[in-house]
């Protein structure tokens, strides 16, 4: 088991076998807001409920911050990132001794953290257990690798002068995350964040605020000071409180561009906070008639349904040269067909339900767009079952360009196949997109993939392989998908600033 966590398995890599059993009733422990290291009801008395979307169910009502409780949090974060302070004067290397310390609380709650985010967010135990616990202690180590090692460079400036740069913690961050993966993105939040020095205000999505909410009081555990994490649950209304509030530095935003659009503007009007911005996606995979065929079948469906389709870089737009179109369909359609649908809580399922109601629907509406626009719906296009929100992996073949389901991000089961006969047509088209998030080449050319990785406009491009995401690796958009990018090196940025000192050096007469 400590084994499977150091190593995170690649994305299917989970044996049923090896995990033990889940906790099909989770107990809920935290419920309210937690800042300055303690649990305090909504300053509004207000709670609202987050569901079970296989059932449709009540787990538990949430304490619903609002903006007066993002003051109070804010004003925690503020304090405990003022000079002086026990989380100032902590050595770096200390900072990161605590991200490994919550590393090994989220390694020893490991069952339990899965088995909540599955309840909460429908994600398979498998799934939350083999993948989102462990990227996310996975990545909280990284970034604890990097506490003590963010330095600035001593610079040769001209004229006689001691000449160097610091890295600073931006100060207090807000973090606003979605519910695809609840668990994972506030990881991805808070490990740079904490590892350079920053203090943190995290909304989590309404859907799944429970994993953030234990999380929470598992940083307290680990040791870090009063105020440097601070969660509020609540709706988009404590997004907009935080976006807006004059003493919050920075925000780190994922989900909806448009959503995102309204941070890039709520930050510009009120004191120009920086902002990182992981948005939505319309990827495509691209896959040549060299390629190994079961390979990209069984990769493409992964690219696609993994999640139940709620992956922001999901392989979308599927892209097939013409010589194997007709065999990679079929392929593609007997694979979707076995594709097991059902509890998240047993460990032969591959598929769970949607997250809500509302994003049901609006799959189900755009299956019937694909219908009707003259997409060839091959197999699934309906709901399964009437209790929770569970929609049968779908796929559409003779999918041309201008159909709404090839345009728009979907976020659910829907894979949509097209065809293609040239190299130069293939870039041109898989580029035709407000999104620049990800895209993949399945082929064994090494030419054909080196012209697509430059003609590619995307902030990753996978070649033999899809959804391969890994904390060394740098995240993130171009164009509408996003700004700035997550994990890697290149994600210290978006939480450092870089202070020159330039020091005059009196030249003695001597
Ligand atoms: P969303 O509305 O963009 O929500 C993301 C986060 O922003 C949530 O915590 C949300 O709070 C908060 N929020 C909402 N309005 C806000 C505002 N005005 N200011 C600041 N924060 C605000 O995404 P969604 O409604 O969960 O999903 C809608 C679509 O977003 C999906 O269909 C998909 O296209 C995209 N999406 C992308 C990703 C990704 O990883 N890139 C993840 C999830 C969704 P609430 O929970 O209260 O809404
Ligand atoms: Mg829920």
């Amino acid at each position: 088991m400590l084994r499977l966590l150091r190593k995170v398995q690649p994305l299917r890599a989970y044996s049923s076998a090896a995990l033990p059993a889940p906790e099909i009733n989770p107990s809920i422990m935290y419920c309210g807001v937690f800042i300055n290291n303690e649990w305090r009801k909504s300053e509004s008395g207000k709670t609202f409920e987050t569901k079970n979307p296989s059932t449709g169910e009540v787990i538990a009502e949430v304490q619903e911050g609002d903006a007066a409780d993002v003051d109070a949090a804010v004003a925690a974060a503020k304090k405990a990132f003022r000079l002086g302070s026990t989380w100032r004067r902590m050595d770096a290397s200390h900072r990161g001794v605590l991200l490994n310390k919550l590393a090994d609380l989220m390694q020893r709650d490991r069952t339990y953290l899965a088995s909540l985010e599955t309840l909460d967010n429908g994600k398979p135990y498998a799934t939350a257990y083999g993948f989102d616990v462990a990227a996310s202690a996975s990545v909280l180590r990284y970034f604890a690798g990097w506490a003590d090692k963010n330095h600035g460079k001593v610079i040769p400036m001209d004229g006689n002068f001691m000449a160097y740069t610091r890295h600073e913690p931006v100060g207090v961050c807000g973090q606003i995350i979605p519910w695809n993966f609840p668990m994972l993105m506030m990881a991805w939040k808070i490990a740079p964040a904490l590892a350079t020095g920053n203090t943190v205000v995290l909304k989590p999505a309404e859907q799944t605020p429970l994993t953030a909410l234990y999380i929470a009081q598992l940083t307290k555990e680990a040791g870090f000071p009063p105020g440097v994490v601070n969660v509020v649950p609540g709706f988009g209304r404590a997004g907009a409180a935080i976006v807006a509030h004059n003493d919050v530095d920075k925000v780190a935003f994922t989900g909806s561009t448009e959503v995102g659009k309204l941070v890039k503007q709520g930050a510009a009007m009120s004191n120009l906070k920086r902002t990182s911005l992981e948005l939505g996606g319309k990827s495509p995979n691209i896959i040549f008639k060299d390629a190994n065929l079961d390979h990209a079948v069984e990769t493409a469906h992964f690219g696609l349904f993994f999640n139940m389709g709620q992956c922001c870089c999901a392989g979308s737009r599927t892209f097939v040269e013409d010589d194997i179109y007709d065999e990679f369909v079929e392929k593609s359609v007997k694979r979707t067909q076995k594709r097991t649908v059902g509890d998240p809580f047993d460990l032969t399922i591959e598929h769970g339900p949607q997250i809500d109601e509302d994003q049901m629907i609006k799959i189900l509406s755009l299956i019937e767009s694909g219908k009707s626009q003259g997409a060839k719906l091959e197999t699934g296009g309906t709901r399964v079952g009437d209790k929770g929100y569970f929609v049968a992996p779908t796929v559409f073949a003779d999918v041309q360009d201008d159909m709404t389901i090839a345009r728009e991000e979907i976020f659910g089961p829907v894979q949509q196949i097209l065809k293609f006969s040239e190299i130069d047509e293939v870039i041109h088209r898989a580029n035709k997109t407000d999104y620049g998030l990800a895209a993949a080449v399945f082929t064994k050319d090494i030419d054909k993939a080196n012209h697509l990785i430059q003609g590619l406009r995307a902030g990753t491009v996978w070649v033999n392989t899809y959804n391969t995401l890994s904390s060394q690796m740098p995240f993130g958009g171009y164009k509408m998908s996003g700004q700035g990018r997550e994990c890697g090196e290149y994600g210290l940025e978006a939480y450092t600033e870089v202070k020159s000192v330039i020091m005059k050096v009196h030249e003695k007469n001597s």
